[in-house]
């Protein structure tokens, strides 16, 4: 008997014709999100992952590491055993043993895709369940209503037997690299991490663009975005993030533009630059974190002001999420505890007291119209730091 890996993925099942090139950019993304963590064979048989071929003490990390890529729904640790009854049995009693020696109502669901096994399911299943029903005096059986479901899988390589209820809950959505690429405006805040975990799990390729107003931001504000897009990279396996230089843009907007209208401005700023980036790095849309009524930027007409500078497609996948929500994805995703450190955001730093709630696209227009817009785009677009950011 061996311990060994297997999970189910879910979506891709529906992609008909197309369903072996979304099988393989599934194996590859797995292949490289496990590269560092440990050696192992990823293969696809009969609509299931199979992981083996791994140092025993590897199989959590595994584990955990398979839980984070987008198109897997669950994952299970399994004994993996010869194909012969005996075997079969003696392997359920001795691996299963601590889930079945205290009082509950079982029942074994077994599956032959190996169909020269002499047992058909139904038989497994009934001599299996009498088998470790005599073995365990705790556990009664009920096909009906069960807390525990044996499940034994007679396959190519051998029997594989593991407990339903024990699996890890997987992320669900497509493979990375199946929807094209979008690039993530990120802030150090709640919200862009949780959008862009919201729109790579549909399978988009993600990059990354921050603000930073250094010195009024400081490099531990930096760190802290960069921290952020490592914990993304844990789902899209690797991203670029662009750190853009900002100050002089924000200096001049306070300058010379109407204070309640200096966020407006400066988020028009980001768009029409980061569109720029997206084009450049071949993306297909921009994404960003607002939800409709959060903040004064963030009501319909600003966004309407805002989302008028560029004609790419932006996404905002919270937009009619509440905080509450958006902060349990967040601790999901594990980004909050980073989220909320205290650094400066950029534009924290420059925020007006009664920011404009309702503004016109003319009116914004007109003020803007007193900066050079394109020699300050194109010195905070020279002044662009790229960094590779990778998982930790
Ligand atoms: P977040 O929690 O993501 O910071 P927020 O609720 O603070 O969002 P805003 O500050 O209005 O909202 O920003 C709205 C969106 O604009 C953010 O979700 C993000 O996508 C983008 N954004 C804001 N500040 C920056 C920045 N410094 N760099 C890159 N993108 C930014
Ligand atoms: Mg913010």
């Amino acid at each position: 008997m061996k311990e060994t890996i297997l999970a189910k993925y879910g979506e891709i099942i529906l992609k008909g014709g197309n369903r072996p090139r979304f099988e393989k950019m599934l194996i590859d993304n797995i292949k490289r999100a496990l590269k560092n963590v440990a050696k192992c064979r990823v293969a696809i048989r009969q609509a299931t992952i199979l992981v083996d071929d791994f140092e025993e003490d590897k199989i959590d990390i595994i584990v955990e590491r398979m839980s984070k890529i987008f198109g897997i729904t669950s994952i299970t640790k399994a004994a993996l055993c010869e194909k012969e009854l005996p075997v079969i049995f003696e392997t359920a009693k001795e691996y299963l043993k601590d889930d079945l020696s205290r009082p509950a109502r079982f029942k074994v669901e077994a599956k032959r895709s190996d169909k020269s096994f002499p047992l058909n399911s139904t038989e497994l299943a009934i001599k299996l369940g009498g088998d470790l029903d005599d073995a365990f005096p705790d556990i009664v059986c009920d096909v009906h209503n069960p807390e525990i479901t044996v499940k034994c899988e007679i396959r190519e390589a051998g029997a594989y037997i593991y407990i339903l209820e024990n699996r890890t809950e997987g992320q669900g959505g497509m493979p990375i690299g199946s929807g094209s690429k979008a690039t993530l405006l990120l802030s150090g805040g709640i919200d862009s991490p949780v959008a862009g975990h919201m729109i790579a799990k549909r399978g988009v390729t993600i990059d990354a663009v921050n603000f930073f107003s250094f010195p009024y931001t400081s490099d531990r504000a930096k760190e802290k975005v960069i921290d952020l897009a490592k914990i993304l990279a844990r789902y899209t396996s690797r991203m670029n993030l662009y750190i853009v230089p900002f100050t002089e843009i924000q200096l001049e907007i306070r300058d010379k533009c109407p204070e309640e209208y200096m966020t407006l401005i400066m988020r028009r700023f980001m768009m029409r630059i980061s569109e720029k980036i997206a084009v450049e790095n071949g993306s297909k849309a921009l994404i960003t974190g607002e939800s409709v009524g959060q903040v004064a930027s963030q009501t319909l007409s600003a966004l309407d002001v805002t989302n008028a500078v560029i004609d790419m497609p932006v996404l905002q996948p919270l937009i009619g999420m509440d905080k509450l929500e958006v902060i349990n994805r967040s601790v999901e995703i594990g980004a909050y505890d980073t989220s909320i450190l205290p650094y400066e955001d950029c534009c924290t730093v420059f925020t007006p007291r009664h920011p404009k709630v309702n503004p016109k696209r003319k009116d914004v227009e007109r003020f803007e119209s007193v900066l050079d817009i394109e020699a300050l785009e194109t010195a905070a677009i020279e002044g662009i730091e790229c960094i590779e950011v990778y998982p930790d």
